[in-house]
């Protein structure tokens, strides 16, 4: 199977007053423009890895932007988006495997799954293929504001990014085309003469470009959301110690529980609920309990990663209900503290947790006093998938 890289354009200026932010910088629900259009691509499942190239009066900017995302180190743009985009595909071309590309606009935030979808379909076949939108408005030509010709419309469509392309292919029709004026990089593949194919955008890839642009992606943010659930489960063995943790908060007992992080299995709970939400496996897949960056752990860092990967994803946590599943310790005593120490590490108002416990009426294992189970429930609001 291909190694699909994304490269994200974002070293573009525009043409602003002096101190405004540039506009892929420019906030749309609560995240930089930027910050949607790497996340949208570095979390599709077939891209394993994520280039943005920036201007480099934007370090700061971007470092803030990109906070916790899993990317290549950015590269600095050259003076025209074409010497931009060359520069990104040289630094992609020395990684091992990498043999595909998505080159995309740092200021189309809003990218549904599907269009990266039908991109990297088209690209078995062909060694470019773009997104676009075909053109269904009349076409006038004009001279001075005055109709000259009714163009026809048969064939036509408006480009957009993603535009995919394999990746030796589209490194070289870049370094050929070096210094002349193209205005996207399927124009850059034609003129090498590569084949490149049209799959269906989606007409909430908007580009960004003006004020009114910005205030119809937060609206389509806004009105396009759907509420996923995801659930957890996780048990912990009692053993030596002389306490336990739970929603990460310190609670004296007894026993310890055994774990290889924390054994927080309140919080294991948690995560697993979160990342069930948007569909992003479970815990042990993204904090291998044999990994030794993990041992030892807290286990808010699971959670506060999870909620991180929701973020990305333009979604938000509406709420969790944890149930604590044990005859000791006791938990109506901690529960406050609990409750307030979760809605800390998730980033959410305390109202959206909720923490409870019970017992099995000494019947099973935690009946028993063997170990201390949780369940999980979480739900979240994400941007609408496009009929996936
Ligand atoms: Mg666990």
């Amino acid at each position: 199977m291909a190694t699909v890289a994304a490269l994200v354009v974002a070293a573009g200026r525009g043409k602003r007053m002096p101190g405004e932010i540039p506009k892929q910088y420019r906030s749309l629900a609560g995240r930089p423009i930027l910050t949607h259009s790497l996340a949208a691509l570095r979390n599709h499942p077939q891209v394993s890895a994520a280039l943005a190239v920036i201007h480099p009066d934007d370090l700061k900017l971007y470092e803030a932007a990109t906070a916790g995302l899993d990317l290549l180190p950015p590269v600095l743009g050259g003076p025209s988006r074409q010497d931009s985009v060359r520069e990104g595909l040289e630094r992609l071309s020395l990684l091992p495997g990498v043999d595909r590309v998505l080159i995309h606009d740092g200021v189309r935030p809003l990218l549904p799954v599907a269009v990266i979808d039908r991109v990297l379909a088209a690209l078995d076949k062909t060694p470019g293929a773009i997104a676009g939108l075909q053109v269904v408005d009349t076409l006038k030509r004009t001279d001075g504001g005055l109709i000259t010709a009714t163009v026809s419309r048969d064939g036509m469509w408006r480009a957009q990014t993603p535009q995919g392309f394999h990746l030796e292919a589209i490194l070289m029709a870049h370094r050929k085309s070096a210094g002349r004026e193209l205005t996207d990089d399927a124009a850059v593949a034609e003129a090498a003469g590569l084949e490149v194919a049209i799959v269906a955008g989606d007409a909430r890839a908007l580009k960004i470009t003006t004020e009114s642009d910005l205030r119809r992606a937060e609206r389509l943010l806004a009105g396009a959301t759907e509420t996923r659930i995801g659930s957890g489960f996780d048990v912990h063995r009692f053993g030596p110690g002389d306490h336990v943790m739970l929603c990460g908060i310190r609670v004296p007992h007894g026993q310890g529980l055994i774990g290889h992080s924390d054994a927080d299995v309140a919080l294991h709970a948690a995560t697993d609920a979160l990342l069930g939400a948007i569909g992003d496996g479970d815990i042990g897949q993204h904090y291998p309990p044999g990994d030794p960056r993990w041992k030892g752990a807290a286990s808010a860092r699971f959670l506060a990663d999870a909620v991180e990967r929701l973020r990305a994803r333009g979604g938000r946590l509406l709420n969790l209900d944890v149930t604590l599943i044990c005859e000791e310790p006791r938990i109506g005593p901690h529960r406050d503290r609990m409750r307030a120490q979760v809605a800390e590490i998730l980033g959410v108002a305390i109202e959206r947790i909720n923490i409870k416990a019970t017992t099995t009426e000494k019947l099973g294992f935690t009946g028993r006093g063997e170990g201390v189970a949780a369940q999980a429930v979480a739900s979240v609001a994400l941007p609408a998938a496009d009929g996936a």
